[in-house]
This record gives C-alpha cells, structure tokens and sequence, in this order.
C-alpha cells in the first residue's frame, strides 16, 4: 500500500495533534464508575443559561434547512451588545476557526507568526497548516512579581521581523492565567507596524474581574489591524455548540468570510448563541461564583504552601513539581480529570479549571489524601 504519511503535505506532516481533555464518559468507562468530574477543559461548571435550551428545541423543527450562513441574527445581536457594524463581526465555528482563518487569510509559506513561549497550542497549529514558521517569544520569567510565566510584550514586540504577518496574543493566557493590562497592550499595538495583524485572543474575558484589565476591541477604531476573538464555549457554557467570533476592521472581516466554509457555524449554535447574549445575568453569576471558587482553590494551594500561578480566568496552574503526572493519574483513580501540561512547557504543573463549591472540594479532598 502507498505510505500515505509520506505523501501528505512536509507541513501536515511535521504536526502533533492537539491533545484535549480527556472525557468524562471515557474515564467513567474506563473505571466503570458515573460520577467522575472534568477540571480540565475550562468548561462552565454550572452549563448555560437556561433559556437557551427552549431556543435549541424550537430549532429542531429546522435541522433539514441549511444554516443561515451569514449569520444574520447573531450578527445584529452582537452588533448591538457591542455597538459596532455587523460588517465587523465575523462567526467562526468555535473561536478555534477564527484563529484557523486568520492563519489562512495572513500567512503564506515561509511567513512569521508570533506567539509567547507558554502560548495557547492552537497558534503553532494553525501556522503550522499553511506552512507559516512560528517565532516564540519568551515569557516573562517564573519569579517575576506579578505575571510568571505572563506575557513579555517587549520580547513580542523584538521578535518582529520583515516577514511577521501575524501575532497571537491571549488575553488572558491559557494556560498560563496571566493578563495584560490595557495601558501595555496599547503602547504594544502603538509601535507595531500598522501591516502586521495583531491578534487579541480574549477568550476568558468575562472572567477577568482586575480594574486595568480591559477589552482590546476599543482599539480597534484606531489600529485597524487588531482583531478581536471571543468565544461563547466558555462563560456562556455552551462549548459542544461551537460558536465563536471575530472583531475587526471591516476588511479584515471581509477577507475571513472568503475563506470561511459558507456553513461553518451550525443552525443551534447561532440560535443558542443569540439567545445567551441576551442572559447577562447569567454571565454575572457565573463570573462571581468563579470567583469564589477560585478563592477557595487559592485558600487550600496557600494554606498548604502548594505554589501556583496567580489567575485571572476560570482555571489555576499549580506547581507539583515531579510529581504533577503522578498526582494526575491518582485523580484520575478518583475520577477528576484535571490537565496536564507538559505540551506547554510545564512539566511540573497542572491546570485545572475552577469547578463548583462542591466539585472543588471533591478536588480538595482527593489532594489532600493523595499528599
Ligand atoms: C478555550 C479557548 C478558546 C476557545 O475556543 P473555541 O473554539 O471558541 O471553543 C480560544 N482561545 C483560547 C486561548 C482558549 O483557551
């Protein structure tokens, strides 16, 4: 038979795979257990608002019809909850696409991309699709006072060269947790050439609750070559939907609709989505018990002296040091997934995203019998 590993385009060929949360249902096979929990793929503990599942029924009268492709409803509603021009906004099939059709619309072979040392894993992947080469600039080191492991905009803003196309920031980082306040974001896009794409990845967003933390998309009126990417697989707990979307200048939002699949995003999700954005509330309440939560993960890793990377967003970094893979597994015995990150550089941590009250505790308890 013909080695089709050896056909396949050299790019295509050099890729790993992205490596996701295990799922709940495969441990729970593997175990033969039925209540094993999942801290691993910063999903919303508590699903979505419930006014989203009567729009998903009323949906399903539909499913012969093809999507509306141009996404109309969720458009105007974005336009209006953000007040810009629907010609800003492109939807993408998770946040995931929009990243994939940034790489497809900006990079060609041999083009530059950059993106930080303990970045979202999705960057190199989609550079890597198009044959693009991925420049990596070091994070800023572990002891440093606020942001270990953070961003570095001045080693971004020094890996530019005359072939960057692109840069891809996560604002907050994954997995890092890290932030980027708005005055060192702007004085960053204010001496980047204006032809390189800078793209602000702001998938936790609405978890941030620090005062200088602000969105980049008011950038965006005065440096049209920001683009903003949201998602609603994260707070709006609706990730097995696959919706996300862009902000941009129009014509960079034109561009991205030329290589967008014309049916990328499905009819349920548009609809789940549309109807979501209008459930603030929920998104409020779900920001404050994260909170907690998170105070109650820090409360336990600080009384026991168990270090971990300060976090803004809806999952925490903890350090155990050698011991991160084996206390990986052990969880696993007891049916909590958390995440290993090696992937990322950072053998000795885990990530594990913020559950409920009592999802944490279960955590809690389970680490405290295994240390
Ligand atoms: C989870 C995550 C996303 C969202 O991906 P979707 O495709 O929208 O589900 C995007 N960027 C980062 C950094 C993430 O961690």
């Amino acid at each position: 038979m013909i080695q089709f590993d050896k056909i396949g385009v050299q790019s295509i060929r050099e890729m790993t795979p992205y490596q996701p949360g295990k799922p709940v249902e495969e441990l729970e096979r593997e175990l033969g257990i039925g209540s094993a929990i999942k801290l691993a793929s910063n999903e919303n503990p508590f699903g979505c608002s419930g006014m989203v599942k009567n729009k998903c029924l009323a949906e399903m009268d539909k499913l012969a019809f093809y999507p509306d492709g141009n996404a109309y409803y969720l458009k105007n509603a974005l336009s209006e909850f953000y007040s810009l021009a629907t010609d800003q906004i492109t939807i993408g099939n998770g946040s995931n696409d929009i990243l994939d059709l940034l790489a497809r619309s900006f990079l060609a072979a041999g083009d530059e991309v950059i993106f930080s040392k303990y970045a979202f894993l999705v960057y190199p992947l989609v550079a890597k699709a198009v044959s693009a080469v991925s420049v990596v600039a070091n994070s800023l080191p572990a002891d440093h006072a606020s942001q270990p492991f953070g961003h570095d905009l001045s080693a971004f803003y020094e890996a530019i060269s005359d072939k960057t196309k692109l840069i891809f920031i996560a604002n907050p980082n994954n997995p890092t947790g890290t932030w980027v306040s708005y005055q060192l974001l702007e004085n960053f896009v204010k001496k980047v050439p204006s032809n390189i794409i800078v793209v602000i990845d702001e998938a936790y967003f609405e978890y941030v609750v620090e005062p200088e933390y602000q969105s980049a998309i008011q950038l965006i009126a005065d440096f049209p070559n920001v683009v903003v990417t949201r998602t609603f697989s994260k707070i709006y707990g609706l990730a097995g939907l696959r919706i996300g979307y862009s902000i941009s200048h129009s014509s960079i939002a034109d561009l991205l609709n030329r290589v967008r699949q014309p049916f990328n995003s499905n009819s349920i999700g548009l609809a789940a989505a549309q109807t979501a954005l209008t459930d603030q509330k929920f998104v409020e309440a779900c920001k404050e018990r994260n909170n907690n939560g998170m105070q109650q993960l820090r409360e336990y890793f600080d009384s026991f002296s168990i270090n971990y990377i300060p976090s803004v967003a809806n999952f925490i970094a903890v350090e155990f040091k050698e011991r991160a893979l084996g206390i990986y597994q052990q969880l696993l015995q007891r049916g909590i997934i958390v995440r290993p990150i090696a992937n990322y550089q950072l053998d000795d941590f885990l990530r594990i995203t913020v559950g409920s009250e009592q999802q944490n505790n279960r955590l809690i308890d389970a680490l405290k019998e295994i240390l």
